[in-house]
Parts: structure tokens; sequence; C-alpha cells
């Protein structure tokens, strides 16, 4: 028996392990787990290289609780340790590596470190009182051994009776983290984080009911009792492109996420080794208007070992919007996300998956355009969002971002400027691109603007806005409104004014009995020299001020807008005959009733007529019978 003390700088580093990751501690089980991996990889790759001529025999790893005991095992058919190697594998290295980390991280903030990978073996101190490793060396003439360490700095090694080779790591659970024998809890965790291990992991038993016939040939159902394997070995992503069709992607997907019913709408195989090395598949789901429930749907791998699935500041934030999986030994995971995202691999990764990700779509556009404007109103705000947030992919899905119009035929950018350019082009020559954020409810301005000739783009996102707003800024005299911005005369600024018809004098005392009737605040009354086949009175509402609020009601920018009241205008056509008879109209009553009417058919062709407005309209209507 050699007894010992293991050589410690840090003042004793157990209490700390078992402390400060406290909000973390289940990692133990995937760093056990991933050393039970790695061992049986050994073992292995050493019979592939012809250095071990035994029967490699079953390789599972297997998970066992024990209740009565308390403890829970993971046991490896691995390589297995000599003492010698347990005294300088576990006593000396794996416990300085645990200690450097402990002082790495000691004053961190621990929400900042991703994976925590690196604690690796002494992380079972987190939830085990006291721990034992029972090993065989493959190697021959060694003994068996047993290490016992009770989460002091003194540990023991003595001979074992263990005859199979391999390792279990014997954890007896502390006091206050009994969760860990909770079957549930467990399985759990393996599915977490061991879902797609290269080695079987199996965890108790299941029930399998099979049909057999009986003596008679009749069918009976057969329920059998069998090992309860956690992992697939095999996951798709590493698996050559080739040698996969359409559906195995498509069932990779349900596999991954077993709770989401739809469908993805295409996916990326990713397999580079060069200058980095990354696998991994990515899908595009539908995007829905609400994105943000579906970021963070991405699960970042190393070595086919779950790390995380927050790949905030490791991709692009527009790419987190994909769904899939990343794999990659090369992005450095026990850092913090600031460090990460001024990482070169990590930046190099990111540049690499945005390439990517254009290729693909630009490949769909190219490749089958009917196909993709199918699917445009699925892509576009991942599409949008890509293009403001990211320059490189900006400038590479311009050949490829569409626009649609109301009546729902689509256009690239090029070609879209080319179709409007000679219908649309104000004084200043600007190309002005009308929109409505909904028809429907735009209906009377819709047609107001067809009627001219003009096209009207749909832009029913709330993205849009700042879409808008990243468009004309790239400064190609080109401006947006929506087309209930202005009056038809005024949205894309052409000729001159037609002359009034009413003198200022009728103005100014019209605008009064206007003012009588509309909130003052939140209506600005101005009198405008239209078309006589224009309305008698409009209702707008000017571009800036609501696409900024529009903007600010998804963040980024001018959040204070958020707050701001709606502004709108009451543009009084001069030239309108109603007008003209009501500036001349002496008779109050009269004048006032139809001044009514008139605001509130305004009103009513921008869905702002409500409650109690709407119903006294629709009784002073009915009294016009
Ligand atoms: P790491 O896995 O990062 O090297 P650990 O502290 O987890 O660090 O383990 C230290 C070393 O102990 C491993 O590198 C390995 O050599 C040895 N070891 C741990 N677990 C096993 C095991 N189940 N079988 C064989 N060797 C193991």
């Amino acid at each position: 028996m050699q007894k010992g003390k293991i050589n410690v700088q840090t003042e004793n580093i157990f209490p700390i392990i078992k402390k400060f990751l406290y909000s973390d501690q289940e990692i133990f089980l995937r760093e056990l787990i991933s050393n039970a991996v790695d061992a049986t990889q050994k073992i292995k790759m050493l019979v592939s290289a012809g250095k071990y001529k035994k029967d490699l025999g079953d390789i599972s790893i297997e998970v066992k609780i024990d209740t009565k005991a308390k403890t829970l095992t993971v046991s490896d058919k691995g390589i297995g340790m000599t003492a010698q190697e347990l005294d300088k594998y576990i006593n000396q290295i794996a416990f300085s590596s645990a200690e450097e980390w402990v002082t790495k991280y000691k004053d961190k903030d621990n929400s900042n470190i991703i994976g925590h990978f690196g604690l690796g073996f002494y992380s079972s101190f987190m939830v085990a009182k006291k721990v034992e490793i029972i090993s065989k060396s493959y190697k021959n003439n060694t003994k068996p051994v047993k290490w016992e360490c009770e989460g002091t700095t003194d540990f023991s090694i003595t001979e074992s009776k263990r005859s199979a080779r391999g390792t279990d790591v014997v954890l007896h659970i502390a006091d206050d983290a009994q969760e860990f024998l909770e079957e549930q809890r467990i399985l759990n965790l393996l599915n977490k984080y061991c879902k797609f291990l290269p080695i079987e992991i199996i965890f108790g038993t299941e029930k399998e009911t099979k049909k057999e016939k009986d003596k008679d040939g009749k069918e009976k159902d057969v329920t059998v009792e069998k090992p309860r394997v956690i992992n697939n070995t095999n996951p798709a992503w590493t698996e050559k492109p080739t040698e996969l069709k359409e559906d195995d992607y498509k069932s990779f997907y349900r596999e991954l996420y077993p709770l989401t019913f739809e469908e993805p709408l295409f996916h990326i195989h990713l397999n580079v080794d060069y200058p980095f090395n990354l696998t991994g598949i990515l899908y595009f789901p539908k995007v829905k208007h609400n994105i943000e429930v579906q970021k963070n749907k991405i699960q970042l791998y190393c070595n086919q070992v779950f790390v995380t699935d927050s790949v905030e500041g490791i991709v692009p934030d527009f790419l987190t919007l994909l769904h899939g999986v990343i794999d990659s030994p090369d992005i450095p995971l026990n850092v913090s996300r600031s460090f990460l995202q001024n990482d070169s691999n990590v930046r190099k990764i990111s540049g690499h998956i945005t390439k990517k990700v254009a290729d693909k779509l630009e490949e769909l556009f190219k490749n089958d355009r009917e196909n993709f404007e199918k699917k445009w109103d699925d892509i576009k705000v991942f599409i949008q969002y890509g293009m403001i947030s990211d320059d490189k992919f900006r400038e590479r899905a311009k050949k490829f971002c569409l626009l649609k119009n109301v009546d729902e035929k689509f256009f690239t950018f090029d070609e879209y400027k080319n179709h409007i350019k000679n219908n649309q082009t104000d004084k200043d020559d600007k190309v002005v691109h009308l929109y409505s954020t909904d028809p429907e409810a735009q209906h009377s301005f819709v047609e107001k603007a067809k009627d001219r000739g003009y096209d009207i783009l749909w832009m029913d996102t709330p993205i849009d806005s700042h879409f808008i707003n990243m468009i004309e800024s790239e400064g190609e005299n080109i401006s947006f409104a929506r087309v209930d911005a202005e009056v038809i005369d005024k949205l894309i600024k052409k000729d001159e004014e037609a002359p009034s018809k009413l003198n200022d004098k009728e103005k100014e005392e019209l605008k009064k009995v206007f003012e009588e009737q509309v909130e003052k605040n939140k209506f600005q009354i101005t009198f405008e020299n239209l078309s006589e086949d224009d309305m008698p009175v409009t209702i707008t509402e000017p571009e800036f001020m609501r696409r900024m609020k529009d903007m600010s009601a998804i963040g980024g920018g001018m959040n204070f807008m958020g707050n701001a009241p709606d502004s709108y205008s009451l543009v009084v056509n001069t030239n309108h005959p109603v007008i003209d008879k009501l500036a001349k109209e002496k008779e109050n009553g009269k004048r006032n009733k139809t001044i009514s009417q008139l605001i509130d058919l305004a009103l009513l062709s921008k869905n702002l007529l409500k409650g109690e407005k709407l119903t006294s309209f629709i009784k002073r209507s009915v009294d016009l019978f």
C-alpha cells in the first residue's frame, strides 16, 4: 500500500473546487465520461496499430447508480492504468492541472466560462465526499490497483481484485449532492452531454416490446429488458456529405430537436480541415416574426462531447438563428466570451460559416429561383438580419436578397430599381420605393398609388424598418416611403404645386373649425393644393417619425422613440370641390357636421376610427338618409 500526499500549492484546493462551480456541478459527469471515452479510444487505436493483440471485446461504457451504497460509478473497458500511471496522471498531472484551473478562474465570473473544460477528473469532488478509482491496465503482467481519496490532500493506492481491463471511477456522493443518485437526473444529464459520443454509453435497462410468434404461429407482444443505450455513436455530422441523403439530414434534425415538429427548409454540411477543424450541419428553420425564441438552438460540440447550446459570441448574431451542430476541437472552450470574440480561430470559423451560408443561399437562388421565392417569407428575416449586422454577408446577399411587392412578385435590388425607375424618380433624382406594412389596412393608400402606376413593396416584418434604413444609408439615391406617409401628390414629389382655390383668409377660418374637431397634440393640420380628384381630407403618418418608432419597437438605436406619441398629419385638399363649398358655407351646424364626416372618413381609411367615435360616425351616417 502506498500512502501519500498530493503535492499542493493552492491552499486546500478541494473546498474551492466544490464551492465555486456550484452552479455547474453537473459537468463532473461529462468530465468522467470524456475520460472513459478517451481511454476506450486509446485501446481501439492500439488495436488498429497492432500494438494490442488481444480481443477488444465489448467496449461500451457503463454508468451505474447504487442507491444503497450511495455511489455513482462510471466504468470503462479502456486502456486502464497501472499503479505508476495512477500516481503520475492522477496524483501529479491531473492534480496540478486542476490546481492551475482553480487559480485561473477563482476570481472570475463563472457565467463567463464556457464549458469549463479542463478541470477534468477532480471535478468529481464537486459532488463526491470520496472517490475510488479501480483500474487494470491493458499491459501484460500489471496488477490491478485502487486509488482512494476523501477530498483531502491525502490519498492511498492499494492492490485491487479487478481482473478485466479498464477503469471504474466510483463516486461516494456527498450528502448535499444526493440528486446525483436519482435515475432521472442522471438520465437527463447523459442525454444532454453524451447524446452523440463516439463510444456506446449504457445506463440501466429499458423495456422493448417485440412481436414474436408463439408455437401455434400466432403473433404475440413480448416485452424484453435490454441495456439502455444513451447515444448515437455516428451522428450525421461525422459522416461524409456524399454518404447522406436528404432524409438522413431530416431525421438527424428530429434527433436533435425531438420536440420540434416543423421541418427545416434546407441544410448546410460543414466540413473543414484547414486552417482549422470544423464539422457540423446547420439547418435553416422557418424564421418567424419573434426571432428571439428561435435563437440559441445551435449546439456546440468538441469531439462529439456537448459543450453548450449558447453560441452567442462564437458565431455572428444572425447565424444564431440557424439550428444544428458545430463540432470543433479548435474552439478554445475554457475561456471567457469576450476572449472568444477576439480569438483568431473563432473569427476565422465565423467568417467561414458566414461564407458557407452565403454560398448555399446563392446556389439555391441561382439553381431554382422559383423555389427560392416560395421559401422567401421564411428566410427573409434571416437574410435581412444578416445584411444589417454583417458587412461581408451584406455584400454577398445583395445578389440574392429579394423584394416582394403587394402583388407577390419578386425582384432583386437591381431588377426592382429598373422596374420603377421611370415612374418613381422624384424631382431630386431619388428613386422612391413605396411600401405597405399591411396592404389590407392601408388599402385606400395602396389603391391610390397603384392608380398612378406606382409599384408597392410588401414589408410586413418588424425588421423591415431597420432593413430599409440600411438600404437608404448605402447612399445609392434611394429613399423609402410607406404609402400613407404623404398624400399621393406628395409621395413622390415631382412638379411644382397646383395653385390653391382658397385664399389665405378662407384657409385660416377653415383651419380653426378643423382644429376644434381633432386632438390638437396628435394631428397637425395642413392645407395642401392637391388634385381635384384626390380626397378632401387625408390623414398621413410622416415617414421619419413612424419608422423610428417601428425601429425602436424591436430594439436597436433610438429606443427612447418607443414611447413617443403617434404623430399624424391631417391634410386638407384646398382644391377639392367639397372643401371649396365648406369655405363658403355660412351655416355653422351644417359645416361642422360635414367636417366631422370628412375627418371620420379619413380616420376610417387609416383604421383609426374606433370606439365611441366610430359609433357616432355610423349614427351620423345613417341620419344622412
Ligand atoms: P484530462 O482528461 O484533461 O487529461 P483529467 O484530470 O480528467 O485530465 O485526467 C488526467 C489523466 O488521467 C488523463 O489524461 C488520463 O491519462 C488519466 N485518466 C483519467 N481517467 C481515466 C480512465 N478512465 N482511464 C484511463 N486513464 C484515465
